[in-house]
C-alpha cells in the first residue's frame, strides 16, 4: 500500500515534514530523542465527542477501555471530557484514580479479578463490577459482605457470535474464556436473592475487537435482548446495560463504520428501552490517536530483501508480530521523489519475529531518516515490554502547537529497580 493514503486530520503533512497537529513531529524527535510514542489531544477528545454525538439520544457513558492507552495524561484528556474508564486490573484502578477518573464513571471488566482487587474496587465505589463466572460473583458477594457494602455488578454474557476478526481478539464465542452463557446468566438473575450484598442490576456484552462491520454487533445485542426480555417480564429490574467495545478503524484499506452508522445501526434495536447505555471503545479513541516514531538505524541490502533496521522493536510495538497487523509507515520528511523501494522495516530484536512491516513500498530510505508508524495510539504503548533489556520508549502528548513528554524514555536505573542480589548466589 502507497504510504500516506489515508491519514487522520490532526496527523498531515505541510509542504513535506509531516505534522502532529500544529507542532512538527521532527522538532519532537530532535528534542526527545527516538523512539517514541506521539499523540495528538484533538484525535483522542474527538473521538470521544464523536461517540457522545452519535448517541446523544441515550446519553451513554463512555468507557474508555484503559488497556487500550493507560498513560495518566490520555485518561485525563478524556476524563475531563466527560468519559468514564473501563478497567481490567487493581492496577489499571489505581492509574484510573491516579488520572482523577470519577468512582462512578468506572466499570471493572476481566477472568480472574482477585480479592484484592475486587476489595479495592469495592472500596473505591466503583459503578459496576462486570461479572465473568458464578465463582466470580460468589467471591464479589462475600468481599461486599465483609466490607459491610452494597455493591453493584453486571453480568457479562457470552453471546456466542463470530465478530469475524483476529481468532487473538474474539471474545465473545462459546469457546472463549470470557463471560457467562445466557443460561446461566438468567438462571443467576433467578437467584439473585442468594447475593444479598449485591445488587445484579446490570447487562454486559463484549464480543471481541476491531470489528468493522456492523453485523456481528447486531446479532449479539439481539442475543441479549432476549434475554433481557426474558428478564423483565420475570420482574428483574435491568438498570445497566453496556454494550462493550469492539468498534474497527482503519489502519489500511478498512471500511469500519463511522460512530454515526454504528448509532444508526444499534439505536434502533433498544428503541423505547430505558437502559443506563455503556460502551467501551477502546481502540476506536486511542488507535488513530497516536503514532509510533523511530530513527532508521541501518539500511541492509541482502539478496532477498532490503531491511530498515529501526531503533524501535517489537517490544515497543508488538501488534505486528502479535497478530500480523499493518501500520502505515509515514517518513517524517518526504522526499518528493515518485520512487519507491519495497523494505522490510525492522527492530533491534533479537527474534525472527521482530519486524514492524514487511514488503512495504516506501520512499528511499537511508540511515538517520526518521519514520513514523501510523494507528499506533491502542495497543501500543500499553502492550510494550523491556525484552532485550529495552528501556520502554518515552510517551509525547501534542495539544496544538504545544506538546509535553508525558512519560520519560526509561533509564537503565528503571530496568533493574526492585532485582536483589542474594549473599547467597555468591
Ligand atoms: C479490550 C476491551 C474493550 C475494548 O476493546 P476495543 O476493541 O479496543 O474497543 C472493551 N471492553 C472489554 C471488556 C475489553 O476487554
Amino acid at each position: 500500500m502507497v504510504q500516506g493514503t489515508f491519514m487522520m486530520h490532526d496527523f498531515h503533512y505541510l509542504g513535506r515534514e509531516l505534522y502532529c497537529e500544529s507542532v512538527r513531529v521532527k522538532d519532537i524527535a530532535e528534542r526527545v530523542g527516538t523512539p517514541f510514542y506521539l499523540y495528538s489531544y484533538k484525535t483522542f477528545t474527538e473521538h470521544v465527542a464523536k461517540l457522545q454525538r452519535a448517541f446523544k439520544s441515550v446519553r451513554p457513558i463512555i468507557c474508555f477501555s484503559m488497556k487500550a492507552n493507560s498513560n495518566l495524561a490520555v485518561l485525563r484528556s478524556l476524563v475531563k471530557k466527560g468519559a468514564g474508564l473501563d478497567i481490567v486490573s487493581g492496577g489499571e484502578l489505581f492509574r484510573a484514580r491516579k488520572a482523577g477518573c470519577p468512582s462512578s464513571r468506572i466499570v471493572y471488566a476481566g477472568v480472574g479479578k482477585t480479592d484484592r482487587e475486587i476489595e479495592d474496587a469495592i472500596r473505591a465505589r466503583i459503578l459496576l463490577f462486570n461479572v465473568e463466572s458464578v465463582q466470580e460473583l460468589d467471591r464479589i458477594e462475600r468481599a461486599a459482605k465483609r466490607l459491610k457494602r452494597k455493591v453493584n455488578v453486571s453480568l457479562r454474557v457470552n453471546p456466542d457470535v463470530d465478530p469475524g476478526t483476529h481468532a487473538h481478539i474474539a471474545t465473545g464465542k462459546a469457546e472463549s474464556k470470557f463471560g457467562l452463557d445466557v443460561d446461566t446468566a438468567h438462571l443467576i438473575f433467578m437467584r439473585r436473592g442468594h447475593y444479598p450484598s449485591l445488587s445484579i442490576c446490570g447487562v454486559h456484552v463484549h464480543i471481541g475487537s476491531q470489528i468493522v462491520r456492523g453485523e456481528p454487533f447486531v446479532r449479539a445485542f439481539r442475543k441479549v435482548l432476549i434475554l433481557l426480555a426474558h428478564l423483565e417480564k420475570e420482574g428483574h429490574r435491568i438498570k445497566y446495560l453496556n454494550l462493550g467495545g469492539g468498534l474497527g478503524i482503519i489502519y489500511s484499506d478498512e471500511r469500519p463504520q463511522t460512530a454515526d452508522e454504528f448509532a444508526r445501526q444499534i439505536l434502533p434495536l433498544f428503541k423505547g428501552k430505558k437502559y443506563r447505555f455503556i460502551f467501551e471503545p477502546g481502540r476506536f479513541i486511542a488507535g488513530n490517536s497516536g503514532v509510533f516514531v523511530t530513527r532508521i538505524l541501518y539500511i541492509k541490502r541482502t539478496k532477498a530483501k532490503n531491511f530498515a533496521i529501526v531503533d524501535g522493536g517489537m517490544n515497543d510495538l508488538i501488534r505486528p508480530a502479535l497478530y500480523g497487523s499493518f501500520h502505515d509507515i509515514w517518513p517524517l520528511s518526504q522526499n518528493g521523489k515518485a520512487k519507491k523501494l519495497k523494505y522490510d522495516v525492522v527492530g533491534p530484536v533479537c527474534e525472527s519475529g521482530d519486524f514492524l512491516a514487511k514488503g512495504r513500498f516506501i520512499q528511499e530510505l537511508n540511515a538517520n531518516d526518521l519514520i513514523a508508524f501510523a494507528s499506533a495510539g491502542a495497543y501500543g504503548f500499553s502492550m510494550s515490554s523491556n525484552y532485550n533489556a529495552r528501556p520502554r520508549a518515552a510517551e509525547v502528548l501534542v495539544r496544538g502547537s504545544r506538546f509535553a513528554v508525558v512519560r520519560d524514555r526509561e533509564s537503565y536505573q528503571v530496568l533493574v529497580r526492585g532485582e536483589r542480589i542474594p549473599k547467597w548466589v555468591g
